[in-house]
């Protein structure tokens, strides 16, 4: 499809192919749970649900924000729901559209304890989250005997699942901390299966973790960057297709003599004759100012375009000295072939953060097939 604005293209077909792929490296029995946390990475949150959940991809999903779990409910999400990182305030929210909290501090177990006894909740689902060395959210090992016994036998909550989340999943320099990670989990299961009757799901692999430590897959995994198509594995990376590509076009061309400048700041001076294209899409959109002078690049007709000068709020300017294009013509900021990936390490960056960047005001355009 010729592009004749900035859209981001979404490749709904490429999702499930992700989908499929990863599961193919579970067990049949390992439940998939879809992060779709950030607007699902960039891609809107509600579209990329819908989608999973019509096509029965996982069977559980997760948000940070409770804000996040809101929008999916308003739009008829109907799965179950983890909010990661929750805080006191949302207890109401949670509860009026169903959502499944984390308690991941004693804090936090005291506070929805006292929520879920104040207004007669019973069986209200829970997660545990487990801090194996992280140190971000989590109890820790020396805590979770008190938070079992407050749990144990109280009836207005229910533990559905305890996690935790690996630090280096995608480093296999770091494999001894990794499986050292996982051991510590499983103490911590040894505790929680001690407590309850009922079976506990237990969950610790994001997508690396799935890919890399197929032994710690327990009894459900947690997919982000892998469904969106990224391995953060060279090896890998040919089983998976990035979903979002930022195509934009040449809204006009310049050309600049020696000793001309270029945007605010001046920011390039030309030292030799210059052609230059404006495209439509700036640091509002999510191509932060990191990208330019020289840094980013995009890609007309096949060929890399560095980006040059300061990024503006709206626009950047490209070199195509040297490539044969007009006004009007389609660009490429990045693609399944010239990926995210490639651009966010241009600027020493992610392709999490580059895909999580883009802004609410570009189009999004799903495509299926
Ligand atoms: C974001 C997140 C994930 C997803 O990680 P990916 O590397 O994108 O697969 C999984 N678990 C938790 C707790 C997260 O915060």
């Amino acid at each position: 499809m010729k592009t004749e604005e900035t859209v981001l293209e979404i490749d709904l077909t490429a999702l499930e192919r992700n989908i499929q792929y990863l599961k193919s490296r579970l067990k049949p029995t390992t439940w998939f749970l879809a992060v779709v946390k950030a607007s699902s990475y960039g891609n809107e949150a509600t579209q990329i649900a819908a989608y999973i959940e019509k096509k029965k991809l996982a069977n559980y999903f997760a948000v940070a924000y409770t804000s996040e779990g809101i929008a999916l409910r308003k739009r008829g999400i109907s799965l179950p729901i983890i909010v990661l990182h929750p805080q006191s305030i949302n207890f109401d929210d949670i509860i009026k559209y169903q959502l499944e909290p984390t308690l991941y501090s004693l804090r936090t177990a005291h506070l929805f304890l006292e929520y879920a006894e104040k207004h007669q909740l019973s069986d209200y689902p829970v997660h545990l989250k487990c801090n194996t060395g992280l140190n971000r959210l989590g109890f820790d090992f020396n805590q979770i005997d008190e938070v079992l016994s407050l749990l144990k036998n109280n009836g207005t909550v229910k533990v559905k699942t305890a996690y935790s989340h690996l630090a280096a999943s995608e480093d296999m320099n770091e494999k001894v901390f990794t499986e050292n990670q996982i051991q510590r989990f499983i103490a911590f299961q040894e505790k929680i299966n001690q407590t309850f009757a009922h079976k506990v799901i237990y969950h610790q692999c994001n997508t690396s973790g799935i890919l890399n430590y197929p032994e710690a897959q327990f009894d459900m995994v947690r997919s982000g960057i892998g469904m969106y198509g990224f391995a953060n594995d060279a090896a890998l990376q040919p089983y998976l297709t990035p979903i979002m590509s930022l195509k934009s076009v040449i809204s006009q061309i310049h050309c600049l003599e020696i000793g001309d400048s270029l945007g605010y700041n001046r920011g390039y001076i030309a030292d030799h004759i210059t052609k230059t294209a404006t495209i439509p899409v700036g640091h509002a959109d999510g191509i932060n100012r990191i990208y330019g002078k020289g840094k980013g690049f995009i890609f007309i007709h096949g060929k890399k375009a560095p980006i040059l000068g300061n990024v503006c709020m709206d626009m950047i300017m490209v070199d195509i000295t040297h490539i044969d294009c007009e006004e009007g013509d389609e660009v490429i900021v990045f693609d399944k072939e010239h990926t995210a990936e490639t651009l966010a390490e241009s600027a020493g960056t992610i392709s999490y953060e580059l895909m999580t960047s883009m802004a609410h005001r570009i189009k999004r355009l799903y495509i299926e097939g």
